[in-house]
């Protein structure tokens, strides 16, 4: 399968190590490889709440707040 991985520029707040953002086809994971916990998110259900293609706002801040929400949480 094709991944994708990316820092997030966020640390762990378990381990502070370094967050990363993983893409596959469906979704999009995101986690730290230290702890090896990921949450994740179907893509097409983020683009349908953050993408506002009207006003061309694509909301990054809003993704990383929610996913950053499920790992603390989860
Ligand atoms: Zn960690």
């Amino acid at each position: 399968m094709d991944l994708t991985t990316v820092e997030a520029g966020t640390r762990c707040p378990f381990c502070g190590g370094l967050m990363e953002i993983v893409e596959d086809e469906k979704y999009l994971w995101f986690g730290c490889r230290g702890c090896m916990r990921y949450v994740k998110r179907e893509k097409r259900d983020l683009v349908r709440r953050y993408v506002n293609y009207g006003a061309r706002i694509f909301d990054w801040r809003g993704i990383m707040a929610e996913l950053s929400r499920l790992y603390e949480t989860s």
